[in-house]
């Protein structure tokens, strides 16, 4: 279980990126990975008929003001593409500030909170180590805790279990329900502009495999390479074109191609930034060979009956 805590504490560092609008009603708000903090997912969002849609609402209080800032109208609703809290926990906040506020998300978020669902798991863990975790590392759990508290706002009431078209906020989409990252991960095409929110489905410096299912995270990339996006907003990360899309997934099949050669974790490391190095800042990079060594050990090239143990879920 300990090592539950380890991942989440490993992914943090970097610089947040400066805000960009894409299209007339499409506003990205970047997410952050910053030292000795937990990292905040990117935000899309998309003004519909009613307001705003927001998909994904980072982790931090200060993510999700940014969002109602950037927004140029109410926000009436929040789509979370999966359960991971820099992509969840804003909600906490957000429904504070706005109680008509309706969460869409798949079923997986539920499950995840429920008692001894993963983020059930996590608060535990995080209750018993706090006591004697140094000041700093304490105050990052805390925010956590914190969230974790406030399950109830977390939870989506609207339920997104398979594929389909939906209208939120009177924006139209097309929602896809892959299992590959975290047992139930929304895409989003937003069919007006093109724009194709990924959530962790497409993530930098690395793939954040700490509950992946490989070869299913495998078959969802080409499910998403078959959709019409002229461009795409990943988890983590500048918001790319079809064809850096393209490159990245080609990373991705070459890395995990790698490790299944049973090849080095260095040298696949090695593989994976010849790809993806255009988007790296000295900080990314400098995370690249901590965070791969850390999936190849628990994940990648971990005993033949561990590699797969997140591919056994439903949607
Ligand atoms: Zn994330």
């Amino acid at each position: 279980m300990r090592t539950l805590l380890l991942a989440v504490v490993l992914l943090c560092g970097a610089a947040a990126h400066a805000q960009q609008p894409l299209a007339p009603g499409v506003v990205v708000v970047p997410g952050g990975f910053e030292a000795d903090r937990q990292p905040d997912g990117n935000s899309l969002l998309l003004e519909g008929s009613e307001g705003w849609l927001l998909i994904d609402s980072g982790r931090h209080r200060a993510h999700a003001q940014a969002a109602l800032a950037a927004a140029g109208g109410p926000v009436r609703a929040v789509l979370n593409t999966h359960w991971h809290l820099d992509h969840l926990g804003g909600n906490a906040w957000l429904r504070s500030q706005l109680p008509g506020l309706e969460a869409w998300g798949s079923p997986a978020i539920t499950r995840a909170l429920a008692p001894d669902g993963w983020l059930d798991r996590y608060r535990r863990q995080l209750v018993e180590a706090l006591p004697s975790a140094p000041a700093a590392q304490g105050a990052v759990m805390r925010i956590d805790l914190e969230l974790l508290d406030q399950a109830d706002a977390l939870r989506p009431e609207h339920e997104i279990r398979r594929a389909s078209a939906v209208t939120i906020a009177g924006r139209s989409l097309r929602v896809g329900v892959e299992t590959a990252v975290s047992g139930g991960d929304l895409w989003v095409l937003d069919t007006a502009s093109g724009t194709l929110a990924t959530g962790d489905l497409v993530t930098l410096p690395v793939p954040f495999l700490d509950t992946a299912c490989p070869p299913a995270w495998r078959e969802a990339l080409e499910r998403l390479s078959a959709q019409p996006f002229r461009r795409l907003v990943p988890g983590h990360g500048p918001v790319m074109s079809r064809a850096d899309f393209e490159r990245w997934r080609g990373g991705f099949d070459a890395l995990l191609d790698c490790a299944g050669q049973g090849l080095h974790p260095a040298a696949c490391a090695a593989v994976w930034r010849s790809r993806v190095d255009r988007w790296l800042d000295d900080a990314g990079r400098a995370r690249v060979n901590g965070m791969l060594g850390y999936y190849f050990k628990t994940l990648l090239q971990a005993p033949p009956e561990q590699r797969e143990r997140f591919c056994l879920r439903s949607r």
